[in-house]
């Protein structure tokens, strides 16, 4: 996309190299220092960014990165992608598993935790690291072919009638490329009982070029009904050229929602929710959930208290129309469904 060529003198792949989207995945940032010295950062931030980026290494779209405020250090962008030494201090009840996803595995790769729903780990493979993200720790299993990886998953939805939405998931599903993505949704659109595929990403919002014809294609063309859920946590993400991503997709009928995650210092404030809100209402997306942070080792930084988040909740219902408030909801591991809070 033009954002890319033009301000980025150091893409040049040549024409051959695939999608610009596949380029941006390979020019992200992946070294704590550059993202420091692109930001303008002081040394400090780029001395820690370096030592709390040994247990999850930093990953950041340079369409990402552009949408931050040059040598703010508190950046709510920024913040979701810097490793900070808050990351390697030890707290109390932040664990390397705490939804219970390892005990919800079904098949490899597939995890079955409420009713009618499964969802696929279909990659281990993200667009960005998120340094709250509950599966941070999660342990991919080293990616075998496309064709024959997703085989067992696919064997027990067939298996179990109960299972009418399957969700695309990881990692990041939109990493993979469409042929191969369509190939999938073909093979669950010929078992009967499955009725919805959604796809959960973060693409749209970090590289918005990642929505393609091809893409808009096979999420409308296929038996099954689409939804997309995106994650955006702060207004600033939602960009013109994100705002378009998201149109192709409106455009083409397909149901978006976001899930956002209440993250101290990101968007723990009520006029940046009620902005998060309103800007993807105007991009034509449902605010679904708020996410209360899911309590991972390393995360310990982002909890903001829940008293706060009822608070915003009752904010926004106070100056948001119903369907732009999201539910504020808390995984509990083996509970049936996402626990409302407020
Ligand atoms: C969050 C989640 C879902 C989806 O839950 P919804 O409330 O339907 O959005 C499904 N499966 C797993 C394992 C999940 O973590
Ligand atoms: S995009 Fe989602 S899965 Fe990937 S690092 Fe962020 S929160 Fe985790």
């Amino acid at each position: 996309m033009a954002i890319l060529a033009s301000s980025n003198h150091l893409v040049r792949a040549p024409a051959t190299a695939g999608p610009a989207w596949r380029q941006a995945l390979r020019t992200a940032v992946r070294d704590p220092l550059e993202l420091c010295r692109r930001l303008r950062l002081p040394a400090e931030c780029a001395n820690a960014a370096i030592r709390a980026s040994r247990r999850f290494p930093v990953l950041a779209p340079t369409s990402y990165i552009a949408r931050m405020e040059p040598g703010n250090p508190c950046d709510p962008l920024l913040r979701q992608v810097l490793p900070q030494d808050d990351e390697l201090t030890a707290a109390t009840g932040f664990t390397a598993d705490p939804v219970g996803d390892l005990a919800a595995q079904r098949a490899s790769g597939l995890l079955h935790k409420y009713l009618g729903r499964a969802l696929m780990i279909t990659t281990g493979a993200c667009a960005v690291h998120c340094r709250y993200c509950f599966r941070r720790e999660y342990p991919y299993a080293p990616s075998p072919a496309v064709g024959s990886r997703w085989s067992g998953a696919i064997a027990e939805i067939a298996r179990d009638p109960s299972l009418e939405e399957v969700i695309l998931s990881g990692g990041d599903p939109l990493t993979l490329g469409d042929a191969g993505l369509a190939d999938l949704a073909k093979t669950l659109a010929r078992i009967p009982h499955v009725r919805r595929l959604r796809v959960h990403t973060r693409l749209p919002i970090m590289i918005p070029e990642r929505v393609t014809e091809e893409l808009v294609a096979w999420l409308r063309g296929t038996r099954l009904t689409p939804v997309v859920v995106v994650q955006a946590n702060h207004p600033r993400e939602l960009d013109a050229s994100v705002a378009a991503a998201l149109g192709r997709l409106a455009d083409a009928g397909i149901p978006l929602l976001n899930q956002a995650v209440l993250l101290r210092g990101v968007n723990d404030d009520l006029d940046t929710l009620v902005e998060l809100s309103q800007r993807l209402v105007d991009c034509r997306v449902m605010p679904y959930y708020l996410h209360q942070l899911d309590r991972v080792a390393g995360a310990s930084h982002f909890e903001a208290p829940v008293e706060t988040g009822q608070r915003l909740i009752q904010g926004l219902t106070a100056r948001l129309p119903g369907y732009a408030v999201p539910r504020y909801v808390r995984e509990v591991p083996g509970a049936a469904s996402k626990q409302p809070i407020a």
